[in-house]
């Protein structure tokens, strides 16, 4: 028997072939390869399905991030608060505009921004070199926005979103993406909307950043040829929009389908020794990851690993402890203990749409023996 792959962006693909076949061949003919016609209707439809009022297509999360801390002036000298139990690229973003990252703890449940960590930070910035605030909604759920919102209108601070993980997911009756003045989307393969490629986009409902955000992802042009204010290249294409279009009109139904083979595992994990994932209240989560904490991690990877069920790490290292940033980031006052713990616990169990019933069944039936030791 194949092993169940914890993620396999091919599946996807193929679940897909025809209609992304022909949207890859209507591109091809149409002559126009890079921003055209494909990217401003994917825009438009990935706005109108977070609910923002603009979409700007962009390379990738990263400069997704990178564009909107430019657009909205923060630079050297500025600093941006973020959490540490992320990809890395959270925190590259923010040193790649020359600002310095700010590394808040987690909530030990949520796995998201810890408030009260981040109210710590903001009350011992003296000199209000905290410009903005971005939590990351990781692995799907909504990160404690209302009290996150609060810290940052108390503090004057722009509030980002890192939506790279959380595609759909809402909190409170508000789609993410709409908490903060900007958010920033990757779709790279494997997340929950994933082009066959690197691209990402940035949503907002500010015009005014909307619009010196597309200049910016392009030499700052405004006028063809004409560069108002320096900016940088990066654009997305037009066979990426066009898959990314086929993939958006199926993103409902591939997140209910994950919080359905969620619901499997957690009634698989009834009765321990692992607790499944927590649900923030109020929160839909949608499972870009499904994510058990172990303290023998290491071996009960090993354990599903024998029975043919793949794993994965999401993510070993917190990004203070990688060797390009340790020793020089700052971290909140929790000194960033939970997620040191996170990252020695952590362990993200196979989770994408097209896993079958049977794979599901095999992942439950190997979570089961987990209890009997
Ligand atoms: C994937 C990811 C990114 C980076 O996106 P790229 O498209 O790879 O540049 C940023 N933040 C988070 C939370 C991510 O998961």
């Amino acid at each position: 028997m194949h092993p169940v792959p914890q993620a396999d962006p091919r599946i996807s693909y193929l679940a897909h072939k025809e209609a992304i076949d022909a949207a890859v061949a209507r591109v091809l003919a149409s002559g126009w390869y890079v921003l055209g016609e494909e990217v401003a209707a994917f825009e438009r439809e990935f706005a109108a399905f977070v609910a923002a009022g603009h979409g700007i297509g962009v390379g990738s999360g990263t400069d997704a991030i990178a564009l909107i801390l430019r657009g909205l002036g923060i630079g050297p000298g500025d600093r941006v608060a973020t959490v540490s139990h992320t990809a890395v690229a959270s925190v590259a973003a923010i040193e790649m505009v020359g600002a310095a990252p700010v590394l808040i703890d987690i909530e030990p449940q949520a796995y998201t921004m810890d408030p009260g960590d981040l109210a710590a930070a903001l009350a011992a910035d003296a000199e209000k070199r905290i410009k903005a605030v971005m939590p990351v909604h990781l692995y799907g759920q909504p990160a404690a926005m209302d009290a996150i919102g609060r810290l940052c209108r108390e503090h004057g601070c722009f509030l980002i979103e890192d939506a790279s993980q959380a595609h759909g997911a809402a909190l409170d009756g508000t789609p993410v993406g709409g908490f903060g003045i900007a958010a920033a989307w990757s779709l790279y393969p494997t997340k929950n909307l994933g082009a066959i490629g690197d691209a990402g986009i940035v949503t907002t409902s500010d015009p005014a950043l909307a619009e010196r955000l597309r200049a910016l992802r392009q030499y700052g042009w405004r006028r063809r040829y004409v560069s108002d204010e320096a900016g940088v290249n990066s654009r997305l294409d037009e066979l990426q929009a066009a898959i990314l279009r086929v993939k958006l009109a199926r993103l409902a139904a591939g997140n209910a389908r994950r919080q359905a083979i969620a619901a499997r595992y957690d009634a698989a994990l009834a009765g321990g020794p692992f607790a499944p994932p927590s649900r923030r209240a109020g929160a839909v989560h949608v499972f870009h990851q499904y994510v058990i904490r172990c303290p023998n991690r290491d071996a009960v990877q090993a354990r599903l690993h024998e029975a043919g069920i793949g794993t994965n790490v999401h993510y070993p290292v917190p990004v203070h402890r990688q060797p390009a940033y340790a020793g020089r980031v700052a971290l909140g006052p929790a000194a960033c203990r939970e997620s040191e713990r996170a990252a020695r616990e952590v362990l993200s169990l196979p989770m994408f749409p097209e896993l079958d019933d049977r794979q599901v069944e095999r992942v439950c039936a190997a979570l089961s023996a987990l209890r009997r030791g």
